[in-house]
């Protein structure tokens, strides 16, 4: 296949997938590993939110691209690289720590800038290690809303790390109780409005059980090499 294909074939995944995922839930495009012509076509396939893993790619990526979109921080974040990611993004989906929460907050502060982050629920897959365990949850959200330049606006999970459809559902669930727990409890200047889960071997399941964005790589620029 050459590569005029390649791009075609983005192009009509992005399509296809925007009209099959339902109006209410944002499809975001997972670009860790891809070229700023993959990415491009996306683009020009309709998709409008983009997704990477790592600040200093993303930085290279955001000065080869020329569209205008919205970009998210979806990988582990390091507090050293809190600087670079506020200028970059303009959401980040891993929130983790307090400690990290407080290094945003002082970033944003000095840039005169509000940031929406999600917080990273580690829903129960043993050998994830990213995202805070359910239990941690408020204490965390709390601490967020009380910092004046973080806008706490929802809840991102990864799942297990499967390729079998009917695995993630439970995790799913369990996150989506955690969002309508935090949701109920009203706390001031916190809006839950995003929850993020599913990828491409399990966004319809999540979709099903309430997500509201989903991070999608391999469904639209076909598989990582
Ligand atoms: C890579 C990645 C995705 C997309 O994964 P696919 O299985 O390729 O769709 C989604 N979310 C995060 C955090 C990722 O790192």
């Amino acid at each position: 296949m050459g590569c005029m294909s390649d791009l075609g074939m983005i192009i009509k995944n992005a399509e296809r997938l925007l009209k099959e995922i339902p109006e209410h839930v944002t499809l975001l495009a997972a670009v860790k590993s891809r070229t700023a012509a993959e990415v491009k076509a996306a683009y020009e396939g309709g998709i409008r939110f983009f997704g990477h893993n790592y600040v200093q790619e993303a930085q290279a990526m955001l000065e080869e691209v020329d569209f205008k979109a919205e970009w998210h921080m979806i990988g582990h974040l390091q507090r050293n690289k809190a600087k670079d990611a506020i200028n970059l993004f303009d959401m980040i989906e891993t929130l983790d720590s307090i400690k990290l929460a407080e290094e945003l907050e002082k970033r944003c502060a000095s840039a005169d800038r509000i940031m929406d982050v999600l917080i990273e629920i580690n829903s129960g897959a043993e050998d994830e290690k990213s995202g805070i365990l359910p239990e941690e949850l408020h204490s965390l959200a709390e601490a967020t809303a009380r910092m004046q330049h973080l806008h706490l606006c929802g809840l991102m999970t990864m799942g297990p790390l499967t390729d079998e459809l009917e695995s993630a559902r439970p995790y799913f669930v369990k996150t989506r109780k955690l969002f309508d727990a935090l949701k109920s409890s009203n706390l001031p200047g916190v809006d839950m409005q995003v929850l993020s889960m599913g990828m491409s071997g399990s966004y319809r399941v999540a979709i099903e059980e309430g997500s509201t964005l989903v991070r999608l790589g391999t469904a639209i620029f076909g598989p990582r090499y």
